[in-house]
């Protein structure tokens, strides 16, 4: 079952004198809201009343299960299942948030990377995921890497990851499931098993930029022309090229197209999310065929991409962020942008009508929230 790349957050762990009577190993890579699911079911009791007994005051399934637990509430679920205090940290997103940006305290608002859930009271819109294939050889259980926004496909079977159910498309909420299931391997709401869903062959392109970010967690530093790129320099570049990606796609015209043809990006074939939402909120083919292009375009290399846009007369407010600030690795092209900055153009009047897309855009979002 092991791939060449898979990566490994968490090498899994077994629970010594533990005062419930039934607790199942944490797998290996998998997630503390996953493993806190079959404790629940390993009882025969609902995850809500599970963690209850642990934490009476917090509600737990109604915030992101991965992203926070003080140390004295880690104390206390350590003392009830018997699995170290250590073990269940690192079964949180909180280790890779620190490696990521050098702090422990997830923010408020949107995680860079980090899917989100889209949370209202138990309820979720989305932010997990699964492979089918998985989920048919192994104990159905979810892993750290399910709730990473550059991991689209798995490793192991080389398919697209899918984030909802084939059958009544409802998100993935395994904390809404309860006996008589003992597993987490069906749809909470329609009894699906999630295993039948059929899969589709991810994109090569999609992979290699998955597994480059994930070997910066361990590895050296990629290179990027002369540069070596470390974690966060890497993950501030493709974000910035996710961003120009969905501006193409957005506001389409021959000489964004034609930049990006020379960066082997096809920009006729990106479409914009139907949602507009933030990359963190997109559906796993979404974010693949942005990634894929990431990749292609990480190919070509900083001085290329300089040349081409200078090239190209490619306009600022395609190539530079709203905060005005570029990757560190692409400083350079600020002087080529500088050149040929002219006024935007004025921002719509407040009371004008919205356009067509952005009701449809709208429309969409809402259509997401009633699938909760
Ligand atoms: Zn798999
Ligand atoms: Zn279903």
């Amino acid at each position: 079952m092991d791939a060449p790349n898979q990566c490994r957050w968490l090498a899994g762990a077994s629970p010594v004198n533990a005062v419930w009577p039934l607790v199942p190993p944490l797998l290996q890579d998998e997630l503390i809201s996953s493993w806190l699911v079959r404790c629940a079911l390993a009882q025969g009791c609902g995850p809500m009343t599970l963690t209850r007994e642990v934490w009476p005051d917090l509600r737990f399934w109604c915030t992101d299960p991965d992203r926070y637990l003080s140390h004295a509430q880690m104390v206390e679920l350590s003392r009830l299942s018997g699995m170290s205090a250590d073990a269940l940290h690192a079964s949180t997103l909180i280790p890779l948030y620190r490696m990521m940006t050098g702090n422990a305290d997830f923010p408020k608002r949107i995680a860079p990377w980090f899917l989100c859930l889209g949370i209202r009271n138990r309820r979720r819109s989305g932010g997990l995921q699964y492979c089918p294939k998985c989920f048919e050889q192994q104990t159905p259980h979810y892993l750290i890497q399910d709730r990473l926004a550059w991991h689209t496909a798995c490793p192991v079977h080389h398919v697209s990851l899918l984030d909802r159910c084939e059958c009544c498309h409802a998100p993935l909420c395994p904390q809404l499931i309860t006996p008589p299931d003992e597993t987490l391997g069906r749809c909470h709401r329609c009894g699906y098993e999630l295993y039948i869903a059929p899969t589709q062959t991810a994109s090569v392109d999609a992979v290699s930029f998955q597994n480059a970010t994930d070997g910066l967690f361990s590895g050296p530093p990629r290179r990027y022309g002369d540069r070596r790129l470390l974690l966060s320099e890497w993950l501030s570049l493709s974000r910035w090229m996710i961003g120009i990606l969905r501006t193409a796609a957005r506001e389409r015209s021959p000489c964004s197209k034609s930049f990006f043809l020379e960066m082997g990006v096809n920009v006729d074939g990106l479409y914009p999310p139907e949602t507009g939402l933030p990359f963190e909120y997109l559906a796993p083919d979404e974010r693949a065929t942005l990634l894929a292009n990431v990749w292609c375009m990480l190919k070509v290399g900083p001085d290329r991409l300089i040349e081409i846009a200078q090239r190209e007369r490619t306009r600022p407010s395609l190539l530079l962020p709203r905060s005005g600030e570029l990757p560190a690795s692409l400083a350079a092209l600020v002087t080529v942008l500088r050149s040929k900055r002219h006024r935007s153009n004025p921002r719509p009047q407040a009371d004008s009508p919205r356009s067509t897309k952005s009701v449809l855009m709208r429309w969409h979002r809402l259509l997401r929230k009633f699938q909760r």
